[in-house]
């Protein structure tokens, strides 16, 4: 069978293939670590699962209208309205099957076979996939760890062609944890608005900000970007909710309708109780995001210091989100029994193999120097897992 081409442009996603590598040898009675997977280790909330439990005892389990259902619509205008300060009319709002599928729904109905799509680097590694295979074509813009991985808007107007249609921002960044300040999305704004670029605004950690840093949508430093930029976000990350699969864009109307065409040729409705959900998530208050950060806070200070201990290794603070990204450089070159470490690619496979400890390479997030640790599993956990890398690196010779 002769599959489509661009098939062969894409890979399935790697943090999940390494995520369902280290579910499988668990399942095997395997000892494995994994920091791999990129969500939160909590539980989705009572609140939230009582709501799901309502909608199937009230029969709320037939199809919804394919963009999704106006209370949730309304749940989602009033957070923006809350949160980043922008008024939105429900018309201006898709409710999708996570962020992932809002991402995709928006490749589909934005690009042209040849658009561009400006990628800041180190960037999440499904974006440049998505782009291409709506074929368009992902534009790398790089960024530098030594300057807090910021972006540099001279270097971002270098990139622009007359093929570029759109830039994604993610801040907090998966998988550097770095969020941009207003003067940087002044910046930014400014470039898009005078060369006509629509502005992703990929906020799924939004609610993940350590020790007060300033971190705001662009929507928010520069309120005029609401008619050139959309807003992506979800419950995945800030209510513990992966699995129910519910994302969401705000946007320009015209761009929201070709995207809610897409959705209703192709998926139809998020699923119909996980809607529900959602809504009571989103009116669910702020305790829950300050228990995860109570959680997470310590998480990020041992993993961080313990990083930096290990020679060969070093590890900036994430301002947000729950990922380190340290440099691993140092390592190559170095041997173990079966090779030579070349690559962050080496490393990872080197350290899943010989020690059980399940993290992504760097590369298909767009650096070959970095491994990408997820930090939420338990404390005793991370200290197993940290105990073993240290042994794993020391063994290197
Ligand atoms: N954006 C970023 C930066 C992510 O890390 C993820 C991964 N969960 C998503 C979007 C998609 O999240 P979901 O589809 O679970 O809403
Ligand atoms: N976004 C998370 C991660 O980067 C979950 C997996 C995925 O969808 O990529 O690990």
């Amino acid at each position: 069978m002769k599959l489509a081409d661009r098939t062969t442009r894409i890979v399935p996603s790697p943090t999940l293939k390494v995520s369902a590598t280290a579910k499988t040898m668990a399942a095997q009675g395997i000892d494995v670590i994994d920091f791999s997977a990129g969500e939160p280790a909590f539980d989705t909330p009572d609140f939230v699962k009582e709501a799901a439990h309502s909608a199937i005892a009230a029969g709320f389990t037939k199809y919804t209208p394919a963009s999704g259902i106006d209370e949730l619509k309304r749940a989602i205008c009033d957070k923006l309205s809350r949160d980043q300060g922008i008024q939105y009319e429900p018309s201006h709002i898709l409710v999708s099957c996570g962020a992932k599928h809002t991402l995709y729904n928006l490749a589909q109905a934005l690009l042209n076979p040849g658009d561009e799509v400006i990628i800041p680097a180190p960037y999440w590694v499904s974006y440049p996939d998505i782009v291409r295979l709506a074929d368009g074509q992902p534009v790398m813009l790089e960024t530098r760890e030594a300057d807090g991985y910021a972006i540099d808007p001279q270097r971002l107007e270098a990139c622009i062609t007359p093929r570029t249609k759109a830039l994604i921002l993610n801040g907090p960044s998966n998988p550097t944890g770095a969020v941009y300040d207003r003067k940087t999305l002044e910046a930014v704004a400014d470039v898009a608005t005078r060369h006509d670029v629509l502005v992703v605004s990929d906020e799924i950690y939004e609610k993940l900000v350590y020790e007060d840093t300033p971190c705001m949508s662009i929507v928010t430093a520069v309120p005029e970007m609401a008619g050139r930029t959309l807003v992506v976000n979800g419950v995945s990350k800030a209510f513990a909710m992966t699995g129910w699969r519910i994302g969401y864009a705000a946007g320009p109307q015209a761009l929201i309708t070709a995207m809610a065409n897409v959705q209703s040729q192709s998926t139809s409705n998020p699923t119909s109780i996980s809607q529900k959900a959602a809504v009571a998530a989103l009116h669910g208050g702020t305790q829950f995001f300050t228990e995860l950060l109570d959680d997470l806070t310590p998480k990020r200070r041992l993993i961080v210091d313990a990083l930096n201990a290990i020679p060969g290794l070093t590890c900036p603070t994430p301002a947000g989100a729950f990922y380190v990204f340290p440099n691993v450089s140092g390592l190559f070159g170095k041997r173990h029994a079966n090779g030579t470490i070349a690559s962050a690619t080496d490393l990872a496979a080197y350290l899943l193999t010989d020690t059980h400890l399940a993290c992504v390479s760097g590369e298909p997030f767009g650096s070959v120097n970095h491994l990408r640790l997820t930090y939420t599993p338990t404390i005793e956990t991370i200290q197993r897992g940290l105990t073993k890398l240290k042994t794993a690196v020391q063994n290197l010779s």
